[in-house]
């Protein structure tokens, strides 16, 4: 009888089946995968089960090419599928991977994208018109044959099979004028694509391959001889000398491993002998994780000991701030038999820990200095992480941390680190300069800014919402401290100017001391020389930002830290002159521009204006006169 496809899985073959994916080869490795996956279970269940006896010397994988017949069979004697499992695992996408493609799907519709991901079993119909699936389970005495062409559904019925495991035959497709698929019927060929996707499965996978045998030297007469050999090296990859592996076995790796479509940014490879002894693999991705930045996001490495998985996801060998790497490590030191709780104690544990963290420390300096584009293209996705690490668990890390990040520098246009900053500070500077806001062209256009421009001092512009507890947390770098630009008191000025505009601030004390009681909220109002050709602006004072106190808004708990928000007037606009004299003649007036310079320094500042209609009809009345 023959059943359907659930939709979602129908739309991913039919995109397999109509596939102009170019890398087809892929699909070789999947199912090779999907073997050595079956393996390990049917071994895993013979160590806790006494009646599942497994000979740990036979368990391999063989890849039959029939030529004559077209097909190319993959038999493993893993676990094997029962009825309602060849029902329930090739009737529907399970492969988080292919999950994954068909969300983007969704969204990209590109099917270029397809051969990226990990998409399972499916795979194999970009290089079949059908497929067998013939598969006896561990835990059932009859054998099941599940076969499809793709599109119009699938049929599962009885058969016959004497042994536990699967095999797969794929009837490879007719070569058309675009496309040719009889190289999947060709030894070398097929053997090349094992050595370059699946050299390091565990297992043996077992091909025949035919050998041209000299029979007669002198009448160099050859003989075809059929001879079985194992393909793969089985050694993992992480064992292996760097230099003998290809960069893309590395992101095939990754990509497979870590259900990921896009090669991995960057692959760190250590192998450590010395206290204690491991190799390791990681690799840090080219994007975030969907979840990347949300508390679901699950960090740690896969640890093995002496070859074998132990945890899948060992937190405890990677710092939050390095959370983003992905990975494994592999060491002799360490018992195949100790329980989590242990292991997380284990001193060797604790070592390795440490020399993995600055193993990853001294890879990202290494690129910030050999490849920026790299490193700024990382600090894109992952900076915020670093930034968050620089400030978690006060401060205790920035030492470590201080050195990779990044902030855009406005005379350059673009990231520095702060020791670049530091370095091309001009001589008399003494602080670091800073502004945090929504976006590089806001702050680049705040009244404050100006002042210390025209100072030539470079300013950092913090846009990230973590960038200015960073700083926070820093306090100063190299013995200069960070300084807030839209602080009320920047100390930019002249002896004489200050004398200036505190003797104007004295000689008008009645009017501010009048404004302040309009504007309850700010706790200070004052004439400024440091605006240049702006007529107003909001500063603080002391240590909590405007931008700060957003942050803390938006927190659920609404914690109710406010900063000391301080008004200044231009001393040198026109304004001040106006506002000297409508206090002097008309009060009311007085009042009115009071409010309405006060919110549009509030709208500067990025905050919100308490009762907008009430400053809309106030510019209005101005305007009217
Ligand atoms: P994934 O391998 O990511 O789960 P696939 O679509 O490749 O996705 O396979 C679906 C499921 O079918 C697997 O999870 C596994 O349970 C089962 N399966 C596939 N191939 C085999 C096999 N050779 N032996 C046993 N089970 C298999």
């Amino acid at each position: 009888m023959k059943k359907q496809f659930k939709s979602e899985s129908k739309r991913l073959l039919d995109l397999m089946i109509n596939s102009i994916y170019t890398n087809k080869d892929i699909f070789l490795r999947e199912l090779i995968s999907n073997a050595s996956d079956a393996i390990d279970k049917l071994y895993y269940r013979s160590l806790t089960d006494k009646k599942v006896k497994v000979d740990r010397e036979k368990l391999e994988i063989r890849i039959d090419i029939d030529s004559s017949n077209k097909t190319l069979t993959i038999t493993d004697n893993g676990c094997g599928m029962d009825e309602k499992e060849l029902e329930n695992n090739l009737g529907t996408i399970a492969k988080s991977g292919s999950l994954a493609f068909k969300e983007n799907l969704d969204k990209k519709k590109d099917i270029d994208i397809i051969g990226q991901f990990g998409v399972g079993f499916y795979s194999a119909f970009m290089v079949s018109d059908k497929i067998e699936v013939t598969s006896k389970s561990i835990d059932s005495s009859d054998a099941y044959v599940w076969s499809s062409t793709g599109a119009d559904g699938y049929s599962i019925e009885k058969t016959k099979y004497d042994k536990v495991g699967t095999k797969i035959v794929l009837y490879i497709k007719e070569d058309t004028d675009t496309e040719c698929f009889d190289h999947y019927l060709d030894e070398d060929y097929i053997k090349g694509l094992v050595k370059k996707y699946s050299d390091y499965i565990r297992y043996p996978i077992k091909m025949e391959l035919t050998k041209h045998e000299l029979v007669d030297k002198e009448k160099n007469e050859y003989k075809d001889k059929k001879e079985i050999e194992v393909i793969n090296t089985m050694i993992p990859l992480w064992k292996k000398n760097s230099k003998d592996v290809e960069d893309d076995e590395y992101d095939n790796f990754y990509m497979d491993k870590f259900n990921d479509y896009e090669k991995p940014l960057k692959v760190i490879t250590s192998s450590v002998e010395g206290t204690t002894t491991y190799k390791s693999l990681m690799f840090i991705p080219g994007h975030a994780p969907y979840d990347y930045y949300t508390k679901d996001y699950e960090k740690g490495l896969s640890l093995y000991a002496s070859g074998v998985l132990i945890m899948d996801k060992c937190a405890d060998l990677l710092p939050d701030y390095f959370s983003f790497v992905k990975g494994i490590v592999d060491s002799e030191d360490l018992s195949l038999n100790i329980s989590r709780e242990i292991l997380q104690k284990s001193n060797n544990l604790r070592v390795i820990a440490k020399s993995i963290e600055s193993k990853i420390k001294k890879e990202l300096e290494q690129m910030l200095k050999n490849d920026r584009e790299k490193y700024e293209s990382f600090f894109k996705t992952f900076g915020t992480q670093l930034k968050y690490g620089v400030y978690n668990n006060y401060g205790t890390d920035k030492d470590k941390l201080k050195d990779l990040i990044m902030f855009y520098s406005s005379s350059n246009k673009k990231n520095v680190t702060l020791k670049e900053y530091v370095e091309a500070m001009k001589k008399e500077q003494e602080a670091i300069y800073y502004v945090s806001g929504e976006s590089i062209n806001k702050l680049d256009k705040l009244p404050q800014v100006e002042q210390v421009k025209e100072k030539e001092y470079d300013i950092l512009y913090l846009t990230d919402y973590v960038d200015e507890f960073a700083l926070t947390a820093l306090q100063e770098y190299e013995g200069h401290k960070f300084i807030n630009v839209s602080k009320d008191e920047l100390d930019l000025e002249s002896d004489e100017e200050k004398e200036k505009t505190k003797k104007l601030n004295e000689e008008n004390s009645d009017l501010l001391k009048d404004m302040k009681e309009l504007l309850k909220e700010v706790s200070d109002i004052k004439f400024t020389s440091k605006l240049k050709s702006h007529p107003v602006c909001l500063s603080t004072k002391g240590d909590v930002s405007i931008e700060m106190q957003k942050v803390f808004e938006a927190m659920p708990n609404d914690i109710p830290i406010k900063a000391q928000t301080v008004l200044e007037i231009n001393e040198n606009h026109p304004i001040a002159n106006k506002i000297k004299d409508l206090y002097k003649t008309d009060k009311e007036t007085f009042e009115k521009y009071t409010k309405i310079l006060y919110s549009s320094a509030k709208m500067i500042a990025g905050l919100n204006v308490d009762d907008p209609t009430e400053i809309s009809n106030l510019i209005c009345d101005v305007m009217s006169k």
